[in-house]
């Protein structure tokens, strides 16, 4: 079924019938007008393409101001409004147009109103000023032509639908729009509850472990001091099972209100769960924090009553200090604080204990390595050992990586992983690398031709005037400087390249090896690596243990091993452990290779013994023969 055509009401005002009979008139459409209309429409059946869509005029007809206002009334409050009002100006003896046009405008505010007027009566500005605006308000003199209203009629119709339907969809928008905003306002109040209850403890109505973390890493990470208490009950346990969880729960509660009201605004006070709580203060010295924890621990010791039951309350506080500049870690101040807290409990309770290091095992340990580091090299505690790096091939020794030992008298043997990355912290580093440097090139001058590889950590290549250091030394020693390999990381190269870069190329002008180390495990792609003046790649160790066991090792070794030959750079594999990896190494190319496998690092005059016989012992005989790969 085709929609019916809309309709448009128009209201025709004026006294005189004979006018509304030309009105009349005027709107019904002729046989004629019809006819022709029909044929344009068979013969050019796009005509109406420009044309409006068709539209059907309902006219109504007054006689009297007071009758027209009334229609308007009715038509509002039925909602079938009028799209357009003729209005006559003189109808006596009733009020003039207009007097009607005001009054029909403060009603409808919407209508459209054709003034229809002689020359005597009023001008347009005086009828704009009581039934403006003047976009909704036209004129038409009279004697008019039909032709002119029906093109009037018409025309403000289609303007007063086409308004309509606009506001309408305003106004379903705008109800659209309050509905979406009431949704998000309803979603709004449920995140924040949601957030609420995250960071609150059901039991005490406190903030729980996971707010007081987040308070904490804000206040750690400004500067300025504060203080972190961890306070826990002392036997709470044992009243828990004698008086039972209700009781117990009371108590927790009870604490929590203690410890809220004491602390104050000045602090923030959190249930850290079970019979634990937090609590940040705001304290400038150690001693101001602890002389407050002890208020604190006394404002939880007395007798209490918890639902009728006197219960003896007690509780232990483990305080640290945190100061200085911004920066700390939340999970450090933590584990400060709950090490004080053991130390409190440990020493009986009800007491506050202050952080000191000397309660931290892994910092006790950092320090006497420390300590022990600084009288090593005086009390000839170090050795250096060395492996031999041989060719893949004839497994003839081209050289020796350094390796550090420590025989600490209160560690006993200590490998260079542990107290290096101690050193590497202090400048113990530089004297321990003078001293392996001084050790190798001492060494080096006994073997026949080879070089020697010595590792160099970030921090030392990264020392002041590093490239003339070397060269004194080696001068001093009175050894070429291609007979040293200086080993280094990614992590010294990447971490300031341009800077590396330089360094690097200016060590290879004096003629200086150099070698990065367990490449492979760092950053670096295999096409950064291009810029460094660079002679050898070492493929980590833990690549080759997994060669056999995993595809993508042995991918990462080949490809590795390719990018070596494209960029002219030897290889040395690491590691090599077994008569499997040496062929698998020697199959993809691999120019050298180093490991248990061949030999474990030797004292110095092991090491001078092989470099003089020119291979490792026991490996008399290459495995394959080199000339058939
Ligand atoms: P790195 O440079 O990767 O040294 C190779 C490590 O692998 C050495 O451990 C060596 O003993 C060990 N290794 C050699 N062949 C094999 C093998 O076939 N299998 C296994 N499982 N391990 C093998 P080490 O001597 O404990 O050295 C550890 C790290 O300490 C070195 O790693 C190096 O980064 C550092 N380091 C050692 N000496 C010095 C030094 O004088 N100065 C500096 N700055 N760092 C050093
Ligand atoms: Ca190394
Ligand atoms: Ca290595």
């Amino acid at each position: 079924m085709e929609p019916a055509d809309p309709i448009a009401r128009i209201l025709i005002v004026d006294d005189d019938p004979a006018v509304h009979e030309s009105y009349r008139m005027s709107f019904t459409p002729s046989a004629d007008k019809a006819a022709l209309a029909d044929l344009a429409a068979q013969l050019f059946d796009d005509v109406a393409a420009d044309e409006p869509p068709p539209l059907r005029l309902d006219l109504s007809h007054v006689h009297q101001g007071a009758e027209a206002v009334a229609a308007v009334e009715r038509s509002v409050r039925d909602g079938a409004q009028f799209a357009v009002a003729f209005i006559d100006v003189r109808m006596p003896p009733g009020i003039d147009g207009r007097e009607t046009a005001r009054r029909i405008r403060s009603i409808d505010p919407d209508i459209q109103i054709v003034i229809v007027t002689g020359y005597s009566d009023f001008s347009p500005a005086q009828v704009a000023q009581v039934a403006g605006p003047p976009d909704r308000l036209f004129y038409i003199a009279k004697p008019f032509t039909a032709d002119e209203v029906v093109q009037t009629a018409t025309a403000l119709s289609h303007r007063w639908l086409a308004d309509r339907a606009l506001a309408e969809t305003r106004a379903a928008l705008a109800a659209k729009i309050d509905e979406l905003e009431d949704q998000a306002r309803e979603l709004a109040a449920n995140e924040s509850k949601a957030i609420r209850l995250a960071n609150r403890d059901p039991l005490t109505g406190a903030p729980n472990r996971l707010a007081f973390l987040r308070i904490l890493s804000e206040q750690a990470r400004r500067p300025g001091n504060f203080a972190m208490a961890m306070i826990d009950l002392d036997r709470f346990k044992l009243i828990n099972d004698t008086l039972g969880h209700l009781v117990g729960d009371e108590l927790i509660r009870t604490i929590c209100t203690i410890l809220v009201d004491r602390v104050g605004t000045d602090g923030f006070v959190a249930r850290l769960g079970g019979d634990e709580f937090g609590v940040l203060l705001h304290a400038d010295t150690a001693d101001d924090a602890v002389m407050r924890c002890e208020r604190l621990v006394r404002a939880c010791s007395g007798d209490l009553q918890v639902f009728g039951h006197p219960i003896h309350g007690a509780a232990s506080i483990g305080v640290v200090m945190v100061s200085g500049e911004g920066g700390r870690e939340s999970v450090d101040v933590m584990r400060r604080a709950d090490l004080a807290l053991n130390e409190a409990k440990r020493s009986g309770r009800g007491v506050v204990r202050l952080f000191d290091d000397s309660m931290d095992e892994s910092i006790r340990f950092r320090r006497r390595i420390e300590e022990g580091l600084t009288q090593a090299i005086a009390n000839h505690e170090l050795a250096l050992l060395y492996q031999p790096i041989v060719a893949h091939d004839t497994l003839a020794i081209v050289g020796f990586e350094g390796l550090l030992r420590w025989n600490s008298p209160d560690h006993g043997a200590i490998g260079p992983a542990t107290f290096m990355p101690i050193a590497e912290e202090s400048n113990l580093i530089h004297d321990l690398g003078d001293w392996v440097l001084d050790t190798a090139l001492a060494c080096l001058a006994e073997w026949p031709g080879h070089y020697v590889s010595v590792n160099f950590s970030p921090r030392q290549f990264r020392r002041q005037n590093f490239v003339g250091h070397l060269v004194e030394k080696v001068q001093r020693a009175g050894v070429s400087p291609d007979r040293l390999q200086i080993e280094i990381t990614e992590t010294a190269i990447f971490d300031d390249a341009e800077r590396a870069a330089d360094t690097l190329y200016r060590l290879r002008q004096m003629g200086f090896r150099i070698a990065l180390d367990d490449f492979g495990t760092g950053y670096s792609s295999l096409y950064n690596i291009r810029k460094f003046a660079l002679d050898c790649l070492k493929i980590d160790r833990s690549f080759i243990d997994g060669m056999g066991r995993e595809r993508e090792s042995a991918a990462i070794v080949h490809s590795i091993i390719h990018l070596a030959r494209a960029l002219r750079l030897q290889v040395i594999a690491e590691g090599v452990e077994t008569e499997q990896q040496l062929q698998a190494l020697r199959l993809a190319g691999c120019s050298h290779v180093q490991g248990y496998y061949l030999s474990r690092p030797v004292d110095g005059a092991a090491a001078t013994e092989m470099a003089r016989d020119g291979k490792v012992p026991g490996a008399a005989q290459p495995a394959v023969d080199p000339a058939r790969p």
